[in-house]
């Protein structure tokens, strides 16, 4: 079938990569000059399975509330303009209810275990380096923060998610660049989950693709979409691109698109931001880093290596804009590494980045048909976008090949967020 595929972030990319990869004739048209140069360019890079849930969960609002007033938030409100996100905010409030939460975690969850198997796959078969390092510990400060995972941890051993809480002394075995001098309770350690960089990983599947014989169009901006049985879109620049199927990946900007064929996504962006610095150019200066990837539970704050690199990543910012950095957001990610890794990075060669987490408010992303003919939904993956890729692209070129899908994606249509699933 010949196929259009808006958006090559990291969504895009999988997904041009799975429908190559069965048979059909792949063109991928993205405004941007490179793969992965929006929300998929430097995010935390972690991939663990059992820490893929939704935000709206139960309790979160309370939780969200507490942050909004702490110095290092892990949650802000960007300005005024967050007003503009109250609807979305509602329906997030609504979703944090259990009966919501259950089936909506259940399904991301499975959506992950899925997608972790089809990145390990595709990593084996094709010999993908993307720094990938396995390893993910949740530090946890002190004795309240140990009470407040229960839950947490609770549902990883429902879930049947392999783990160990360990205690200081061991996490620091595990980790032996950890600072002494910041107090650490306990962790709580997924030997199985880990970080890999996610850019270069689309990068490297984007060349497979091609190999495959998928096309890639840069700086081709599409301005609209017409359904149909022989669907086709408008780029920018006026020319017509006729298809088969069109699949919408275009991250948090996918609702100027679908507005044309009346669809229409609660989707909103939620900002984060990443700083990443290069290790010290000096004797044992790697053992002072992190190995793998590490949670400060307190604030919320990723840290990944990366190479000879450490990315720092967190903050939630709902509201503002893109181009506006807040320092506050900022501080609190260099807070963080140097609590814990001081003196490992060069700091002053540090890049900082804000993205925008494409989110639907109640969490697993839309994948499948968007009720316009010959129009495919790949969409909403929020602040998990990286670890749900490979399973969620399989899972829609499976299901746009007439082929049953390999996981139940009863709750990752449509009909859900329309309040029919
Ligand atoms: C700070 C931060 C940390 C994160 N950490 C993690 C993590 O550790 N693990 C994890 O799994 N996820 C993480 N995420 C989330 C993850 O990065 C996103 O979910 C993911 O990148 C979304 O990918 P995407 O392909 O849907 O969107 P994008 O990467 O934004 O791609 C969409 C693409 O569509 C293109 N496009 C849009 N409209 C058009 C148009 N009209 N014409 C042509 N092209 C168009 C855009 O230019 C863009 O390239 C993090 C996000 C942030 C911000």
């Amino acid at each position: 079938m010949r196929v259009a595929l808006v958006g090559a972030g990291i969504v895009g990319v999988t997904t041009a990569y799975e429908l190559a990869a069965l048979g059909h004739e792949v063109t991928v048209f993205e405004r941007r000059g490179s793969v992965a140069a929006e929300a998929s360019f430097a995010n935390a890079g972690v991939v663990a399975p059992g820490y893929v849930t939704p935000w709206a969960a139960p309790g979160m609002s309370i939780k969200v509330l507490r942050h909004l007033f702490a110095r290092h938030a892990a949650v802000r409100f960007g300005g005024a303009s967050a007003l503009a996100q109250l609807p979305w905010m509602w329906r997030w409030w609504r979703a944090c209810r259990p009966a919501a939460y259950g089936p909506n975690r259940a399904a991301m969850h499975r959506l992950a275990s899925f997608s972790r198997e089809r990145m390990l796959e595709l990593t084996r078969s094709l010999r993908l380096d993307y720094e990938q390092m396995p390893g993910w510990t949740v530090l946890l400060r002190d004795e309240r923060e140990l009470r407040g995972a229960q839950a947490g941890l609770a549902l990883l051993r429902e879930l049947g998610v392999a783990h160990d809480v360990v205690d200081g002394t061991r996490a620091r075995q595990l980790e032996p660049g950890l600072n002494p001098e910041t107090p650490l309770h306990a962790a709580i350690h997924l030997a199985q989950d880990g970080v890999g960089n996610c850019r270069q990983f689309a990068h490297l599947l984007k060349a497979e693709a091609q190999r495959l014989g998928a096309v890639f169009r840069f700086d081709a901006s599409v301005r609209s979409l017409a359904p149909g049985t022989r669907p086709a879109l408008q780029l920018v620049e006026g020319s017509i691109h006729e298809a088969e199927a069109i699949v919408i990946c275009a991250g948090v900007q996918a609702n100027a698109l679908l507005a044309g064929i009346g669809c229409r996504l609660p989707l909103a962006p939620v900002y984060g931001y990443s700083i990443t610095a290069p290790l010290r150019h000096m004797e044992g200066a790697a053992h002072h880093a992190p190995r793998a990837a590490l949670m400060d539970e307190r604030y919320k704050v990723a840290i990944s290596r990366l190479g000879m690199r450490v990315r720092v990543s967190g903050s939630a910012e709902i509201g503002g804009t893109l181009e506006h950095k807040n320092p506050a957001a900022l501080r609190t990610l260099y807070k963080v590494l140097d609590d814990w890794f001081p003196g490992a990075v060069l700091v002053r060669e540090a890049q900082a980045w804000k993205g925008a987490r494409p989110m639907l408010p109640d969490g697993p992303p839309v994948l499948g048909e968007s009720g316009a003919p010959g129009i495919w939904l790949n969409l909403g993956h929020g602040s998990s976008g990286w670890a749900l890729a490979c399973g969620s692209a399989r899972v829609l070129a499976e299901r746009l090949s007439g082929r049953a899908a390999p996981i139940d994606t009863g709750r990752l249509t449509l009909a859900r967020l329309r309040g029919e699933g």
